[in-house]
């Protein structure tokens, strides 16, 4: 008798940045396979690096899925049976599960210290041998890890991996994917501070939560014989894997925000719709068959199956999503176009927060879209713009705004004064003056030299864009070099 009684799916990311396309892209493949077998589809929260994950982050990766309609059974904010799903409040099972494995002897304390680590790598690496844990706390005597854990030692702990043969799963895309165990750490599951690692909490919620089908990123991969380790030493039933292909840029590495916006949000902001995108990446890696392309996520459900995906690296082409998404916005009746305008665009809220730096700035009506279409439009046209100060060369705009892009990508809070205040910090950071580097900035992001004041049309046109001008900007600049300023 199976543990598993009924599809159960879920998605877990963590909390650490912009919503991504990648989550979006697993997610669906998730949702569809969990509606079609009449099974769960859950959200679960994996925030345990608490370094790394804000609370925006999570925000936003919730809207953006619901954007796309790609709603969860159970989850943080909507409860379910197997709650918490945020990982940060479930730290109190992450130890017992540990403690319960050093019982059972599968897994054990290590005191090392940090510089000792570093030093059997350093070690390991003169040798030219694969660096790893040289699992010199495994053989310790109970009353040595007495002695240490009276003394108060930090320590960890580890699996205690298989040092021979090989672990082996089947993949419902891939068959059997096999590891020699000798290529396998004693891999760290509780750390010092308590906090799980990834492997740990992942495997312990998945099987708590009853998850009988894991479909995430390839990516994940090589830590799925870990995985199984640890069924194995739980002596839990495992659920099936399946690893989804990458996503990638058209020169087929991995899809990266330096190349191509990978954020849901911007995709919304540059007013691609929530049907296009579904479809998009449902195109991507799985065909629907028959050269169709376009088609809803109900028939995609019908026809779903994880051995029709194929493993070629799908390429996130953004002028195919374009293309896709004309087709579309030309299906859409008078009222659905009439509604995604006044509900996406002239929003009363963008209205009423224009206002003030828009009306001061006009004599008749009739200039308004004219004036103001920086804070409606996508990319700029660099083409011959004066964005370059004198005694300044095109590589040094590139470095300045590839630089403060950086910071801009970590300043969730979009408001002026914040902008301000990464902004001038930076500006003192590389040295800039002021005219220089506010000049150059309000031509990247508005295109004009008159536009109202900088920050607050920057937080006005928004972090997703004013974000994706920059990079534009940058990838204008490496291709055409512009004029200085006059
Ligand atoms: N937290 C991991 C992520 O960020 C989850 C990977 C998995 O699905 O196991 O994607």
């Amino acid at each position: 008798m199976s543990y598993f009684k009924k599809v159960r799916v879920r998605i877990a990311p963590s909390p650490t940045g912009d919503p991504h396309v990648g989550t979006a892209y697993v997610a669906l493949f998730n949702y569809v396979y969990a509606k079609k077998h009449g099974g769960d589809f859950l959200l679960r929260i994996e925030d345990t690096d608490q370094v790394r994950a804000k609370s925006s982050s999570e925000a936003m990766i919730m809207r953006s899925l619901r954007w796309l309609g790609l709603e969860w059974d159970e989850g943080p904010d909507k409860g379910g049976s197997c709650g918490p799903y945020r990982q940060s409040e479930r730290t109190a099972i992450y130890r017992e599960h540990a403690d319960l494995l050093i019982k059972s002897g599968h897994a054990y304390r290590c005191f090392c210290t940090a510089e000792r680590l570093d030093a059997v790598r350093a070690q390991q690496r003169e040798a030219g041998v694969t660096t790893a844990y040289d699992r010199h706390c495994r053989g310790l005597k109970d009353s040595e890890v007495e002695d240490q854990l009276k003394k108060g030692q930090p320590h960890v702990i580890r699996l205690k991996m298989p040092v021979s043969g090989v672990t082996s799963f089947v993949d419902e895309i891939r068959g059997v994917v096999e590891i020699e165990n000798d290529r396998l750490d004693d891999q760290v599951l509780l750390k010092s501070d308590g906090y799980p690692t990834y492997h740990l909490a992942n495997v312990v919620d998945d099987h708590l939560m009853k998850i009988s089908h894991v479909i995430r990123a390839e990516e994940w991969i090589n830590s799925t014989p870990k995985h199984v380790v640890l069924y194995d030493a739980f002596g839990w039933e495992k659920p099936k894997f399946a690893h989804l292909p990458l996503l990638r840029n058209a020169d087929k590495s991995k899809i990266s925000k330096r190349k191509n916006p990978v954020a849901l949000t911007y995709y919304q902001r540059a007013g691609i719709l929530p049907v296009t995108l579904m479809n998009f990446l449902a195109n991507m890696g799985w065909s629907f068959g028959d050269d169709v392309e376009f088609f809803t996520i109900e028939e995609m459900m019908k026809k779903f199956d994880f051995k029709d995906i194929h493993l070629g690296g799908p390429v996130f082409d953004t002028v195919k999503l374009t293309w896709m998404n004309a087709h579309y916005m030309h299906k859409m009746s008078t009222d659905q176009f009439v509604n995604f305008v006044r509900n996406e665009i002239f929003t009363d809220d963008y209205l009423r927060a224009l206002k003030p730096f828009v009306l001061e700035r006009m004599s008749r009506f009739e200039q308004f879209v004219d004036n103001n279409s920086f804070f409606f439009n996508g990319a700029l046209d660099y083409r011959g713009a004066e964005i370059i100060p004198k005694g300044k060369s095109t590589s040094d705009i590139m470095g300045m705004l590839s630089g403060l892009v950086e910071k801009l990508d970590d300043l969730y809070d979009w408001e002026h004064e914040r902008i301000k205040a990464v902004i001038e910090a930076y500006k003192d950071e590389i040295g800039w003056k002021p005219k220089d580097i506010f000049m150059t900035l309000r031509l990247v992001v508005t295109g004009r030299k008159d536009s109202p004041p900088l920050f607050e049309s920057m937080e006005l046109i928004g972090r997703e864009m004013v974000r994706f001008r920059m990079r534009d900007c940058i990838q204008a600049l490496a291709t055409m070099p512009p004029a200085p300023i006059a």
